[in-house]
């Protein structure tokens, strides 16, 4: 598979520290440069709206899908390539898992995790075979990480588990992540 584009999971907190809209930043300015799509849940607000204004402003393509009842909420992204206006969720959700080649969780709330476990899940599943990489800005996936390891020593998932995922420390780790993944399955 090549990786033509990549649906981030963020947080759409304005509040979230610092360093990870440094990140979300360096993540958006990195997918414009090597010519990859972004898609996103569609907002302006917090590391969604920071990823798509880097990747818009280093010259790359961003489609951002947004249910009509967050198009206020989320303060809808309308500089963006294409902004696709939905009616549920569901179809949001359904949009953002079929467009992305790669998926890319950065630090998040309910929703995010939200959408990670959904990922994860259907990956387990056999629903597809794309690569999640969880960006771990200053180690924020570590705790959810340990409880993953718990559920499978505990026998409630297979002792592969962490295969479906890739965890990533810098978005240069990301890149190389996803060079590899688009060479292995080419
Ligand atoms: P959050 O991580 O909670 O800031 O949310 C990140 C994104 O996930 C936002 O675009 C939210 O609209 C979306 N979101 C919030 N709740 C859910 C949910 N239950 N399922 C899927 N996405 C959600």
């Amino acid at each position: 598979m090549n990786i033509r584009n990549v649906t981030v999971y963020c947080s759409s907190s304005n509040h979230a520290p610092r360093s990870y809209f440094e990140s979300a930043e360096e993540l958006g300015r990195g997918l414009a440069l090597r010519g990859i799509g972004l898609v996103f849940g569609g907002g302006q607000v917090g590391l969604m709206g920071c990823v798509a204004d880097a990747v818009m402003q280093h010259g790359g393509t961003v489609r951002g899908i947004i249910p009509r009842f967050l198009e206020a909420k989320e303060v809808a992204h309308y500089g963006i390539s294409e902004l696709h206006v939905v009616e549920t969720m569901h179809e949001r959700k359904m949009k953002l898992t079929e467009w992305g080649d790669a998926f890319v969780v950065l630090p998040g709330g309910f929703g995010t995790l939200d959408e990670l476990m959904e990922i994860v899940t259907w990956k387990h599943l056999g629903h597809h075979r794309k690569p999640i990489l969880l960006l771990n800005s200053n180690g924020f996936w570590d705790t959810l990480l340990s409880f993953f390891s718990r559920i499978a020593d505990e026998g409630m998932v297979r002792p592969d588990h962490a295969s479906y995922y890739s965890v990533c420390n810098t978005p240069e780790e990301v890149f190389g992540m996803l060079e590899s993944a688009g060479a292995k399955t080419c």
